[in-house]
């Protein structure tokens, strides 16, 4: 065997676009998840997680041929059996081909469902715009196509915003109707476009032909001036859809959840209609883009073998949340897990500090150790910088005696005490 370090190892980074979790960030990610949980016992949602790769198919199917995710963003790869496959830019479909496949609507309707976990798109990186990033979601499927399903959608993803102390969030809102009258504003929005069609963008020049609503979309100066005097979306809706949208307005002022008349706001996806929604933080909309986003998707189930199925739901990025709450500052709840920090003098005194360890932790206590590290004044420095204030001491004698030395850090104040007796003084004394 050649033992010789190799010259010039090969370093590696992470690929781009995707990020470590270094263990600072850990906290903001246990409170976002405890707290998406907390919101779905109280709402009513059950978890559902779909596995990472579903066949390519079902995301052109659903999220759209025109679609930016399935035309640029979809990591696919080609397997041994030459199945398709993609690792999965969004929940929705995966939820809905889970939904069919387990026969979800035998278990009662509607089914109320939740997931939290990774989501791939090769997108271009930026803040707030990653190629690995993780959504939390909210989907209700099945039962009656109740406005009020629209309504506790926003609602819960109101109040993740609110738990984490985002404070002011705006939300946009807006009806992009249904197959009746959506065809009739596509229509006019067509005729209005075609008299500027040399000054839009070259994307939307394309997708004046294939998919005319993400005109309204589009980020590029021309067009977003052009898009100020298309055709509002809110005038052409149908009676049915213009009641639908009321109602969800009407259920939204209730629960005083504020919101914004957007008439543009159309959404990426292919499979929406009526209610489409985005929250923002103050002033970052811009910056970080939508927090919580999403709307109805009615006719996707129909696109993947199903019956007409109401749906309605919305997927937030942890990423940008964790952006927002950095960038303002927002302080975590201090988790009260208080913790003695156990020393040991001499090799004898770490083999049973070892032992004494487990058993402290097997009876619920939290300790933390330097174990390590030999001498007393090294240990008790790493508890000092930890903010603990009751050290646990075990020496030579301590082992004969079977006792310990338990050891205010505050006071300096110490005393030796039977070890049989050392978990009622702590939970005594923290
Ligand atoms: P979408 O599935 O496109 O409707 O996105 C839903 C939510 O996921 C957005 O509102 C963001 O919060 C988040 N999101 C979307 N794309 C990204 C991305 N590339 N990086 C981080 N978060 C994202």
């Amino acid at each position: 065997m050649n033992d010789k370090p190799k010259e010039n190892p090969r370093t590696f980074q992470a690929v781009r676009g995707m990020h470590d979790v270094l263990p600072a960030d850990q906290p903001y990610w246990d409170r976002i998840e405890n707290l998406t949980k907390d919101l779905a016992r109280s709402y009513g949602f059950a978890r559902l997680e779909p596995p990472v790769l579903e066949f390519a198919e079902l995301y052109h199917k659903t999220s759209g041929e025109e679609s930016d995710v399935v035309q640029k963003e979809m990591y696919t790869l080609r397997t041994k059996g030459g199945d398709f496959l993609a690792l999965r830019p969004e929940y929705t479909p995966g939820i809905a081909r889970a939904y069919l496949e387990n026969s979800l609507s035998r278990m009662g309707q509607p089914q109320k469902l939740f997931y939290f976990g990774p989501v791939f798109r090769h997108d271009r990186p930026q803040l707030g715009r990653y190629r690995q990033f993780t959504q939390i979601g909210f989907e209700t499927l099945a039962g009656p196509n109740d406005p009020i399903y629209d309504a506790e959608i926003i609602s819960v993803s109101w109040d993740l915003l609110s738990e984490l102390k985002i404070k002011n969030p705006t939300l946009k809102i807006n009806s992009i109707g249904c197959r009746v009258c959506r065809p009739l504003y596509k229509k006019q929005l067509v005729n209005y476009y075609k008299n500027y069609e040399k000054e839009l963008c070259g994307d939307c020049a394309e997708r004046l032909k294939t998919n005319p609503l993400r005109l309204l979309d589009c980020k590029e100066e021309g067009c977003v001036k052009l898009k100020g005097k298309a055709p509002n979306f809110l005038d052409k809706l149908c009676a049915m859809c213009t009641e639908h949208f009321k109602s969800v307005l009407e259920y939204l002022e209730e629960v005083a959840i504020p919101y914004e008349l957007d008439n543009h706001l159309v959404r990426g996806l292919d499979y929406y209609s009526r209610t489409v929604f985005e929250m923002y933080a103050e002033g970052a909309e811009a910056a970080i883009g939508a927090l919580p986003a999403g709307g109805r998707y009615d006719y996707l189930m129909e696109t993947i073998g199903g019956h007409l199925t109401p749906a309605v739901g919305v997927a937030c990025g942890v990423e940008r949340l964790i952006a927002v709450m950095k960038a303002r500052e927002i302080a975590l709840p201090v988790r009260n897990q208080k913790k003695v920090f156990l020393v040991h003098a001499g090799d004898l005194a770490k083999q049973k500090a070892f032992g004494l360890l487990q058993s402290l932790r097997a009876r619920g206590i939290f300790v933390a150790e330097s174990l390590a590290k030999e001498s007393l004044a090294a240990q008790l420095k790493v508890a000092d910088k930890e903010g603990i204030s009751l050290a646990l001491i075990l020496g030579q004698k301590e082992i004969y005696e079977k006792s310990i030395i338990i050891r205010d850090l505050k006071t300096g104040l110490q005393e030796a005490i039977p070890q049989e007796k050392l978990v009622d003084e702590i939970k005594k004394r923290l």
